[in-house]
């Protein structure tokens, strides 16, 4: 049975200083999203344990922990690649096209996007998202590792707001976390999604 992995981050612990320091890169990589790899393993392997043993008493916890660790371990390998030392302050092409389209502006995208991260209560992700039911750009506000957000939706750009995300650099200033997000956002990676979510999920839903 193939499980699930900690993927390596294309750069270093330091590489996206000063906007995220090596110390949160280190323990978010190396502790926080290897806890929800190791989680989700656990739950596809007490759920085959629960077949064999036709025995589903712990059913709604082990769907809750399947939902929440794999979803961590999801959301965290997209938010990586999302993440570059250095970036083009904006998306070029048909991303930046789209986002005048179905947000008015980039700026009026960024006020939503920056709006929604804030609005978090408690701990959640900020997300652009791919609709592929209506074939749109939409911005999710994403509770815990899964609540919240619409099925077969494809995140394209995502921002961690948990407090392990900024604690040790920003305590509770998160907006300056926002604002430092956005120069460290590798737009050719969000791009490249948007362009494969555009094609490969077209008709996906209704045929
Ligand atoms: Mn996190």
């Amino acid at each position: 049975m193939t499980s699930y992995k900690l993927p390596e981050l294309s750069y270093d612990y330091s590489a996206l200083e000063p906007s995220i320091s090596a110390r949160i890169m280190e323990l978010h990589h190396s502790k926080h999203h290897a806890a929800y790899v190791a989680g989700a393993n656990g739950a596809i392997e007490q759920l085959a344990e629960a077949r064999e043993k036709g025995d589903f008493t712990n059913i709604n916890k082990l769907q809750k922990d399947l939902a929440f660790h794999l979803s961590g371990h999801i959301n965290h390998s997209i938010f990586w690649k999302n993440l570059a030392p250095t970036n083009s302050d904006r998306p070029e092409g048909e991303l930046a096209a789209a986002i005048i389209e179905f947000f008015g502006s980039f700026e009026a995208f960024q006020a939503h996007f920056n709006a929604t991260a804030m609005g978090i209560q408690g701990s959640g992700w900020a997300f652009l998202a791919w609709d592929s039911m209506g074939e749109r750009l939409i911005v999710e506000q994403l509770y815990d590792q899964q609540s919240n957000i619409a099925t077969a939706s494809v995140p394209l750009l995502m921002l961690d707001m948990w407090e392990h995300a900024f604690y040790l650099d920003y305590q509770n200033v998160k907006a300056d976390y926002v604002k430092a997000f956005w120069s460290i956002v590798n737009w050719s990676d969000v791009q490249a999604r948007f362009h494969d979510a555009g094609t490969k999920t077209k008709g996906l839903l209704l045929g």
